[in-house]
C-alpha cells in the first residue's frame, strides 16, 4: 500500500477537487450524497489513525454542504487541523478555490 504521505497527498487532491466541482447551489440530493460520501470516507480511509482522528473532527465540526463555498471552506479547515497536528503550515482558506478550482502549480 502507498505510504501515509503519498496516500494523504492524493486524497487531499481528490477531496479538494470534489469541493471544486461541487455546485454553488446544490440540490438536496447532491447535499445528501456529499454528506454520505464524507461519512463513509471517514470510515474507510485506509490510514486507521488518520481516519479515527478525522471521524472525531467530523463529530466536533459538523460538515457544511449547503454550497461549494461552504464545503470548500469546511474541508480547508479540516485539512488545516491535520496540518497543525503534523506541524505543517496553515493554509489560507481564502485561497482554496484559487488553488483547487482555478488552479496553480505547486
Ligand atoms: P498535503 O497536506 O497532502 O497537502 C497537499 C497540498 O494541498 C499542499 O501542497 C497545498 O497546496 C494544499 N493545501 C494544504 N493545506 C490545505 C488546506 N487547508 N486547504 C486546501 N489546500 C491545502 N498524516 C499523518 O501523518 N497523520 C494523520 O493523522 C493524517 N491524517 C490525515 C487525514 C486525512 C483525512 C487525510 C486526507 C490525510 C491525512 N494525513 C495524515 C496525511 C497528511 O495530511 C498529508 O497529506 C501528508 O503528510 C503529505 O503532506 P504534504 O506536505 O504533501 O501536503
Amino acid at each position: 500500500p502507498p505510504d501515509v504521505e503519498t496516500l494523504g497527498r492524493s486524497t487531499w487532491t481528490l477531496l479538494h477537487s470534489i469541493a471544486a466541482a461541487y455546485p454553488p447551489v446544490p440540490t438536496p440530493a447532491e447535499q445528501s450524497d456529499l454528506r454520505g460520501f464524507m461519512r463513509l470516507f471517514s470510515k474507510l480511509y485506509p490510514c486507521w489513525v488518520c481516519a479515527e482522528d478525522f471521524q472525531r473532527y467530523m463529530a466536533r465540526k459538523e460538515i457544511r454542504v449547503r454550497s461549494r463555498d461552504e464545503f470548500g471552506n469546511w474541508l480547508c479547515e479540516a485539512h488545516n487541523e491535520v496540518n497543525k497536528k503534523l506541524g505543517k503550515p496553515v493554509f489560507d482558506c481564502g485561497l482554496w478555490e484559487e488553488r483547487w478550482r482555478v488552479g496553480w502549480r505547486d
